[in-house]
């Protein structure tokens, strides 16, 4: 098995609903609120998130910023800022990768032991959703395998056609294969 995928759980659901102590927002750069995710984090939340995001002065794509729960069942809420999706050539990987590094970075600052991800860029962003999950996947992994105290790493996917995404790459990580949907099954 690659090393740190056994601490990976994919769910459906809603992450504002995952009692866990830490979950990530898929923020806009103002840390302000928006839709999507970030909507629903603020609007479960309540009004003392949007005032310490206020303190922040906002994030830039690619990197993470932490607060507070709130009325959240989670303690922490890491929140981060992915790419907005271009065609391909514009960055945009390795923005979305940064993004699951310096939330990591956070995890690993404050011994935050469970964590909860939301599928980042994948909604209004537009980042195809089978190419952002290898990046989340890989970098969830490493970060794993490499942070002793994290035990446990959630990706909360909204909707069935999200996680059927998760589920086939993380199988084709597991097994290292190139791609388990294409695999003869005799083989
Ligand atoms: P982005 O702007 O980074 O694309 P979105 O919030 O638009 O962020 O979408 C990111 C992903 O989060 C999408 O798959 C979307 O369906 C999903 N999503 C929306 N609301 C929730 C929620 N309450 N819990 C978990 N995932 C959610």
């Amino acid at each position: 098995m690659a090393p740190g995928t056994e601490k990976i759980h994919l769910i459906q659901g809603d992450i504002t609903r995952v009692k866990i102590q830490a979950i990530v927002n898929a923020a806009n750069s103002s840390l302000l609120g928006g839709g999507g995710v970030d909507g629903a984090i603020h609007r479960v939340a309540g009004p003392e998130l949007r005032e310490e995001c206020r303190k922040l002065g906002g994030c830039e794509t690619g990197d993470a910023k932490i607060t507070k729960g709130y009325r959240l069942p989670a303690q922490w809420v890491i929140h981060t800022v992915g790419p907005v999706w271009r065609g391909g050539e514009h960055g945009e990987d390795e923005l979305l990768a940064w993004c699951y590094r310096r939330c990591f970075d956070l995890v690993r600052e404050l011994n935050i032991t469970e964590i909860a991800f939301p599928s980042i860029s994948t909604g209004a962003y537009g980042f195809p959703v089978d190419r952002a999950c290898r990046i989340a996947l890989r970098e969830i992994a490493r970060a794993g395998a490499e942070l002793d105290r994290l035990h446990r790493v959630l990706v909360v996917c909204f909707d069935a056609g999200t996680l059927n995404e998760y589920q086939a790459t993380l199988r084709e990580v597991l097994s290292g294969t190139k791609d388990p949907r294409t695999k003869n099954q005799n083989q």
